[in-house]
C-alpha cells in the first residue's frame, strides 16, 4: 500500500464510468492523501465491450482505500466484487438497506455472470482460451464482509480530514446521495454526489431530501429535458388496464425489475384490491429475485415514508403476502402456463431480454384478450423495445410469435428524477456550486440539464467524457 507517499493535493475527481452514459457508475475520489472510488457499478452493453470494460481496471484495486456507495442498484455496486477479487480489500461505506440489498443482488449477479461463462465456454472453439466468469459466489461472499453500514445523516469520519454523510435520495430502498466534508492544502471543500436522484410522491420510500450544499456537485442526468406522468395518474392507469384486460377474460403481463419496479407495481396492486378497486384476481411475482428483495424491504421501514409507516401499523400485510403468491420453483413458474383463467403475472427481466417472462411472452402473446404492461424504459435493440414499437412479429427464444396481444406502456413509474425535479432539487445550489458535473445520462439528456442549469445561475456546468477529471 502506498497511501503514506500520496501527495496531498486538492480534492479531485477523475470519472471512469457513466460519463455520458447511464451505466457503470465509477469515480474516483483523491482527497486528503487518500483514494476512493465514488460508486463500483457494472458497465451494461454489448457483451464483448461490456466484458472488457467490467474486467479492466484504469487503476489498481489494492491502491483504493474506501469505496462510498450510494445504493445497491447492479449499475452502481455490480463490480464491487471484481474489485475484491482483484485485491481491493477496504471499506465498503454504505446505508443499513443497502447493505442488506446489496447481498441479495450480488448474489444473484454472480450466478448470472458464472452462467454467462458456461454459456460462452459451450460455444467455445477448439483452442480458444477458457472464459472466467467476471466474479463468482465467493467473491461475493468476501465483498460482503466489507460492507460497513452509516445510517442516513450521521455525519461519519472515513479517514483524516474526510468526513462522510449519507442523505435519502428517494430513488430505491436504501439509496443515498453522497455528501462529503474534505479537508484539502486550499482548506475546506464540500462535494455532493446525488447518485440516482429519485422522486417525490413515489410510494413506500420517502421524498428525496434537500440536495447538500457543495462547491463540486456530481449530478445524474438521466431524465434530462424529459417529463414523467405524474405517480397517482400513474397507478389509476395500471387499475384501469387491469379491469379491462380481466374483462376481457386475458391475462395480465407485467415485466419488472425484481428489485425497485417489482416492489412499487406490487403495492400498486395490493393497494388497489384492498380499496375494492381490482377484481379478485390471483397476482404471481414469478421471481426469486424479487421475493428476497420483498423481504429486505419488510426488514428496513426506517426508510418507509409516513404514509407507508401508517399503513403498516393498520395492517402489516403491506406488499400484500396473503394474496399475492411469490413463485419461487421453476416447475411452479411453468404451471402458470397452464392456467387459462384471469390473472397478473409480475415476472423478471425488465427488458424482456432473459429471465422468465420470456415463457410467459411465449405462451400468451398471441392471444388478444391478453395485455403486455410496459412499466420501464426498453433499451434498443432489446425484445422489450420491440414489444413497445408493437412490431407484428417478435422472435422469443429462437421462435416468431405473432404480436396480437395488447401492448400498454406505463411511464409514470420512473424512480429518477424528470427534468423538472432535478431542477428543483439542484436549484437551491445555485450561486454556490462552483463546479457542477453531470453524470449518468445519454449526451442529449444531459446536455438538456445543462443548458437549463446555465440560465438559472449555475457556472462551469460540464459533462464529461471518460477520464477527465476536477478539483474542486
Ligand atoms: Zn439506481
Amino acid at each position: 500500500m502506498t497511501t503514506k507517499h500520496k501527495q496531498v493535493v486538492d480534492p479531485t475527481v477523475t470519472f471512469w464510468g457513466a460519463a455520458r452514459t447511464v451505466t457503470g457508475s465509477m469515480h474516483q475520489l483523491d482527497a486528503g492523501g487518500r483514494t476512493m472510488l465514488l460508486d463500483c457499478g457494472l458497465f451494461q452493453g454489448h457483451r464483448e465491450e461490456s466484458r472488457r470494460r467490467n474486467q479492466e481496471f484504469p487503476f489498481r484495486p489494492k491502491d483504493i482505500d474506501a469505496v462510498l456507495l450510494s445504493h445497491a442498484h447492479i449499475d452502481h455496486s455490480g463490480n464491487l466484487p471484481n474489485l475484491v477479487r482483484q485485491g481491493f480489500a477496504g471499506p465498503v461505506y454504505c446505508t443499513p438497506a443497502t447493505r442488506a440489498l446489496a447481498a441479495v443482488m450480488l448474489g444473484d449477479a454472480a450466478k448470472i455472470q458464472e452462467e454467462d461463462a458456461a454459456y460462452l465456454n459451450r460455444k467455445r472453439q477448439k483452442g480458444d482460451p477458457k472464459v472466467e466468469p467476471l466474479y463468482d459466489g465467493r467473491d461475493v461472499y468476501r465483498t460482503l464482509h466489507q460492507l460497513e453500514a452509516v445510517p442516513y445523516d450521521t455525519p461519519t469520519a472515513v479517514g483524516k480530514g474526510v468526513e462522510l454523510t449519507f442523505v435519502d435520495a428517494g430513488h430505491l430502498l436504501g439509496s443515498a446521495m453522497i455528501g462529503l466534508r474534505l479537508d484539502g492544502p486550499s482548506g475546506e471543500r464540500r462535494l455532493t454526489v446525488t447518485g440516482d436522484l429519485g422522486r417525490r410522491g413515489l410510494p413506500i420510500l420517502r421524498d428525496p431530501a434537500a440536495v447538500p450544499p457543495a462547491d463540486l456537485l456530481i449530478s445524474e442526468s438521466t431524465y434530462g429535458g424529459q417529463t414523467h406522468e405524474p405517480v397517482d395518474e400513474t397507478a389509476e392507469r395500471l387499475g384501469r388496464v387491469v379491469r379491462e384486460t380481466v374483462a376481457r377474460g386475458g391475462k395480465l403481463l407485467i415485466p419488472a425489475f425484481s428489485v425497485g419496479r417489482t416492489q412499487t407495481v406490487v403495492y400498486f396492486l395490493h393497494q388497489l384490491v384492498k380499496a375494492g378497486r381490482l377484481p379478485d384476481i390471483p397476482i404471481y411475482v414469478d421471481s426469486p429475485l424479487a421475493a428476497r428483495a420483498t423481504e429486505v424491504f419488510r426488514a428496513h421501514p426506517e426508510c418507509f415514508n409516513d404514509e407507508t409507516l401508517r399503513l403498516l401499523q393498520a395492517d402489516p400485510d403491506l406488499f400484500g403476502e396473503r394474496r399475492i403468491r411469490y413463485v419461487e420453483n421453476v416447475n411452479d413458474s411453468i404451471a402458470l402456463n397452464g392456467r387459462s383463467e384471469s390473472c397478473v403475472i409480475v415476472a423478471a427481466s425488465g427488458m424482456c431480454e432473459a429471465g422468465r417472462i420470456l415463457h410467459h411472452l411465449k405462451h400468451n402473446i398471441e392471444d388478444p384478450r391478453n395485455t403486455v404492461l410496459i412499466v420501464g424504459f426498453q433499451a434498443p435493440n432489446t425484445l422489450g423495445r420491440r414489444l413497445v414499437e408493437r412490431r407484428p412479429e417478435v422472435r422469443i427464444l429462437g421462435r416468431t410469435f405473432a404480436l396480437k396481444a395488447e401492448v400498454v406502456v406505463l411511464n409514470g413509474l420512473s424512480s429518477h428524477a424528470d427534468h423538472a425535479e432535478l431542477l428543483r432539487d439542484l436549484g437551491p445550489l445555485a450561486g454556490t456550486a462552483r463546479h457542477v458535473r453531470l453524470v449518468h445520462g445519454e449526451p442529449e439528456r444531459a446536455e438538456a440539464l445543462a443548458a437549463a442549469l446555465r440560465t438559472t445561475g449555475f457556472a462551469d456546468v460540464v459533462i464529461p467524457d471518460r477520464g477527465d477529471h476536477v478539483t474542486a
